[in-house]
């Protein structure tokens, strides 16, 4: 079964992710549990955390089927000690703040080199955060995202991401989420019947599907290898229908989060339903 839902705003508390989600016919969702652009964010007040679990009971989201994404302005990779040093402080702060809502997952970008050190040091950086917050904390897997390899940004390459969890000390805590637009921004052909085999094989061969936790699933404004991240509606970029009806027919991808973030919030109760809609091959 597909678990199809959205990144849905967390405006007025995180109980009302839950909610919000459920109106839009979600069966999974992603949420920021602090502020994704500012370093500090006040903490989640106890009420607020069990109204969260409270909604995901009445409307049947377990933690499996929910995908927090961490602030956009942490990079485990870092090549400045004090950036670093912040962003690992804060990475830690998100594990804490899923653990208070009952949550098994964090999804984040790698990180970027900044064009100050090698790619293979940043690798090494980004490793080296993940093993120093899991080390500090439990339950909670570290989802990496697959990037589109804008800037110095890194993650794009299926390698680079299999030479991260290699560096992981707990492999039982670390996942990987695919994202459609940035994996197909990187220069994979997610878009055509052979490129969608191909890719999945590498997938496979290089990652291994064992990892793979959660997926966004957005179409692409850019082309095949523009290394730009711009997600585009469902079937209304250069990813197109075809690529998302072949996604949903596709066993693989059973039970785990597929979350939008397409461009169009008010698009989301359609474009659920019409992944919804979708008949699974088998
Ligand atoms: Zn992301
Ligand atoms: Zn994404």
């Amino acid at each position: 079964m597909k678990y199809i839902g959205a990144h849905v705003s967390v405006e007025g508390g995180v109980g009302n992710a839950p909610i919000r989600a459920h109106e839009i016919g979600a069966l999974a969702f992603a949420l920021f549990t602090r502020s994704p652009s500012r370093w500090s964010s006040p903490a989640i007040k106890p009420a607020e955390a069990d109204r969260f679990k409270e909604n995901c009971l009445k409307y049947g989201f377990g933690p499996e089927h929910i995908l927090p994404h961490d602030s956009y302005l942490i990079n485990l990779g870092a090549p400045d000690p004090t950036k670093l040093e912040m962003s690992r402080k804060a990475f830690l702060d998100e594990i804490d703040r899923c653990s208070q809502l009952g949550l098994t997952m964090l999804n984040f970008h790698p990180g970027s080199h900044l064009n100050a050190i090698p790619v293979d040091d940043c690798l090494s950086l980004i490793a080296d955060s993940i093993n120093y917050a899991l080390d500090k904390t439990q339950g909670v897997k570290a989802v990496i995202e697959s990037t589109a390899g804008q800037g110095s940004n890194l993650g794009f390459s299926f390698e680079q991401i299999a030479a991260i969890i290699d560096k992981v000390e707990d492999k039982n805590r670390v996942g990987v989420c695919i994202d459609t637009c940035h994996t197909f921004a990187a220069g994979y052909d997610l878009a055509s019947a052979a490129g969608y085999d191909e890719t999945w094989k590498q997938f496979d061969n290089t990652i291994g599907f064992k990892y793979l936790s959660g997926m966004h699933i957005n179409d692409s404004k850019k082309g095949l290898g523009s290394r730009v991240d711009r997600h585009e509606l469902i079937g209304k970029g250069a990813l197109g229908s075809e690529f998302f009806e072949r996604l949903m027919g596709d066993s693989r991808m059973d039970n785990i989060p597929l979350i939008l973030e397409t461009p169009n919030p008010d698009e989301w109760p359609q474009e659920i339903a019409w992944l919804k809609g979708i008949r699974n091959e088998e």
